[in-house]
């Protein structure tokens, strides 16, 4: 009996037609596990060492983001994050504070030498958004909105491309794809968790870290992933942080807050059940940065296949 087609059904078979520009079953030279790096202003994704993003998950004001700055910067961080445009579940909520909150990323960035990544949902708003950071993010909401995606990529900006909370792999990595489409490469992947029926009822979303190793096994893009949407729960962030690590991300996404930590700091109006302190964004650094890479240890009694990792 024949096979019956469903229309729009992809596999990753389907991945070098879909994604014939990042599918590493096209790329000879990438065979194995080589990776290309993204540079964002002097901080490298792929190059070995993860690199690990921190800061709030909106920007609220001058004080509390220069602050929040400082204190990601002394625990070790690469680069800063928060939000200056938001995408939030009512209207009648916070949005951020906008082209303010932008001005104030690139105050804080620019004190603190960390390079700024900061969200943009609006194609309309690309050009702007590209003036004051350093790379472009596109939020999980937005990973299918392909106008914004070509958009963001003719700025020419690195991209961080988070996963849609409902996307399969080939559906992340065809999005990737019109980035790359318009000749801007610098894209790196980030994994924030999935919908899931179990994912709500003790967590935020479903952090998925097979995809990990997936991604890596049929694309050459650095990936990294975001333990703070992923979970919802601050608590988490930190084993969340180190699994992934384990399970070879190019790197970490982390909101962080000095509420409860520091006198007077109000409690965030964005995702405060999920925001780290920086003493705990410290601790993953340092893990972060001194995992020993073992993948090539020889043990006596383990079977081959155990050791294969494909970072
Ligand atoms: C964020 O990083 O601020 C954010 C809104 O994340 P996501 O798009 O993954 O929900
Ligand atoms: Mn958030």
């Amino acid at each position: 009996m024949m096979r019956r087609k469903i229309a729009g059904q992809v596999s990753l078979e389907d991945l070098a037609r879909i994604c014939p520009i990042l599918s590493r079953r096209n790329h000879p030279e990438f065979e194995g596990e080589r990776q290309i790096e993204v540079e964002v202003a002097g901080v490298r994704f792929g190059a070995g060492v993860p690199v690990v993003i921190a800061g709030p998950c909106a920007v609220e004001s001058e004080q509390q983001t220069m602050e929040l700055a400082r204190s990601v910067r002394a625990a070790g961080a690469d680069m800063l994050r928060g939000g200056a445009y938001k995408p939030r579940t009512s209207p009648h909520d916070f949005q951020g504070l906008g082209l303010d909150g932008l001005k104030i990323l690139r105050a804080a960035s620019d004190e603190t030498g960390l390079p700024l990544v900061t969200e943009v949902m609006d194609v309309r708003l690309v050009a702007l958004v590209a003036e004051y950071a350093d790379m472009l993010q596109i939020g999980s909401r937005n990973m299918q909105n392909y106008p914004l995606l070509v958009e963001a990529a003719r700025s020419g900006k690195p991209v961080l491309l988070k996963r849609g909370m409902a996307a399969s792999l080939c559906e992340w990595l065809g999005a990737a794809e019109y980035i790359a489409n318009e000749g801007n490469l610098k894209i790196v992947l980030c994994e924030r968790g999935i919908k899931t029926h179990a994912a709500s009822e003790y967590c935020r979303y479903l952090l998925d870290l097979n995809v990990i190793q997936a991604a890596h096994e049929e694309t050459f893009l650095p990936m990294i992933v975001d333990p703070s949407h992923a979970t919802g729960v601050a608590s988490a962030v930190e084993s969340a942080s180190r699994a992934a690590i384990e399970f070879g991300s190019d790197g970490l996404i982390i909101e962080v807050s000095n509420y409860g930590v520091e006198a007077g700091v109000p409690r965030p109006l964005c995702d405060a059940d999920q925001a780290i302190s920086p003493a705990t964004l410290r601790r993953i650094v340092a893990f972060a940065r001194n995992r020993e890479d073992d993948s090539n240890a020889d043990v006596a009694g383990t079977h081959a296949g155990d050791l294969t990792r494909i970072r």
